[in-house]
């Protein structure tokens, strides 16, 4: 088996629901959807895909958010709080200052949990749902277990979030904590977390609401589909590229996924199929070590640093989904420092455009590879930015110019004022 862009629509399996059925990436092994509870193979523990008996075309998309999707998605309705829909902002000053024919900015920061992890979690708790499980539970570097925290609630389900302490921005605790999620803090990193919880999944304490829950990413395709459906708008052609920060690569492995689904549908054309192109932080860059050892197995870092903490990830569980996903469509990967990172979250917020660290790596990649001639000048680029500015407001404040204190009178004001000139 392989995830190639010209592999044919499968044969429907027996043990399909409603024309919807799960199928190992590595063996071709199908399995019946909602009967029992799954996150890979029986048979070789690959990671699993969701297929479909009919894929959609544009035509078919009506409606506003992740659900105008929805024939491209397992069920019509989710637990929603109304995602998706977020804003392809035009970034024209960057946009000359990187140097490419066409750069937007597609901010999945203005979610309703601010990540795009909602779009995941719209259709992972309706599946959770559907299997009639208890308590839900995510390891997270911050946004995963906001999401989860948020959908959890509103779907009227226990939620329990493993997160390595000290690591995870302030926002994104805020958020878990008051949307009632059980808390844990682990004292290690987030692979030891995941790790935990795919531990306690497989014991049957908790659904496991990772992105290695391949429900997950169907909601995460819709990303892919309203960016080409706002290039097609805009230009009336879809990228050239999109560029997007990777942490598990569960982003990477959605986008391509819903590539390859237009393209056995007839909807685009394989030369056509934007560059998925990666960032991660010189820190925590597995999935750019294979990419440039064109290594077939991304080898798991122990050791993982970065201010990015949302991409502070040594074994991206997505990789096998990923690395074809990136070869096939002729994309890349390339790692950026934490400097290149915050210079990129103060370049898109002159645009009026907030992001936390994680988000920027993906315009810093734009602009490293630029540089390197890597990516052409006349190429029409989307970068994703994953996050909100408020969801870490200490990496905010510290990128950011002090406040300056001055006396309670106006004279005092016009005094600092004018010591400026
Ligand atoms: C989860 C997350 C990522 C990483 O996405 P993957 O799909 O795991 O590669 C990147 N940025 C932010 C802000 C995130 O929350
Ligand atoms: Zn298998």
């Amino acid at each position: 088996m392989s995830l190639s862009l010209s592999a044919d629509q499968p044969a429907v399996p027996a043990n399909a629901d409603d024309g919807v059925w799960l199928e190992c990436i590595e063996c071709g092994e199908t399995f019946a959807p909602f009967d029992d509870i799954r996150y890979t193979c029986d048979e070789c523990d690959g990671l699993l895909e969701v297929r479909y008996d009919e894929l959609p075309t544009f035509d078919d998309f009506e409606g506003r958010g992740v659900w105008r999707y929805a024939d491209a998605l397992p069920f019509d309705e989710g637990v929603s709080i109304q995602e998706g829909d977020t804003p392809l902002y035009e970034v024209p000053r960057l946009e000359d200052d990187i140097g490419v024919e066409a750069l937007r900015i597609k901010h999945e920061g203005m979610n309703p949990t601010g990540s795009f992890k909602d779009r995941g979690m719209t259709v992972g708790v309706r599946v959770a749902k559907e299997l009639g499980v208890g308590r839900l539970a995510c390891a997270s570097t911050g946004n995963t277990s906001a999401a989860l925290a948020a959908y959890g609630s509103r779907g009227g389900m226990e939620t329990l979030v493993l997160l390595p302490a000290g690591k995870v921005a302030a926002g994104k605790i805020a958020q878990a904590s008051l949307h009632g999620a059980r808390i844990l803090e682990v004292d290690d990193n987030f692979d030891t977390c995941l790790d935990f919880v795919q531990e306690l999944a497989s014991r049957g304490e908790a659904y496991l609401l990772n992105s290695l829950n391949p429900f997950r990413l169907e909601g995460q395709k819709t990303i892919g589909l309203e960016i080409l459906e706002g290039f097609l708008a805009d230009y009336d052609t879809v990228p050239d590229r999109i560029v997007l920060p990777v942490g598990n690569a569960g982003n990477t492995s959605a986008l391509y996924k819903a590539f390859r689904e237009l393209v056995q549908a007839g909807e685009l054309a394989e030369a056509d199929v934007p560059k998925l192109t990666g960032v991660q932080a010189e820190g925590a860059a597995p999935m750019v070590e294979a990419i440039e050892n064109g290594a077939d197995e991304v080898r798991r870092w122990d050791d993982v640093e970065t201010r990015a903490t949302a991409i502070r990830i040594g074994n991206p569980v997505n990789a096998p989904k990923a690395l074809p996903g990136i070869r096939e469509t002729d994309g890349t990967a390339v790692s950026v420092s934490d400097e290149e990172i915050t210079a990129a979250q103060r370049d898109l917020a002159g645009e009026g455009i907030g992001v936390e660290p994680a988000s920027a790596a993906s315009v810093a990649g734009l602009r490293k590879l630029r540089n390197a001639g890597i990516v052409d000048a006349d190429e029409r680029v989307a970068c994703l930015t994953t996050g909100h500015l408020l969801k870490d407001p200490d990496a905010a404040a510290a990128a950011g110019g002090d406040p300056e204190p001055v006396p309670g009178d106006i004279d005092g004001v016009l005094e600092t004022l004018s010591d400026d000139a």
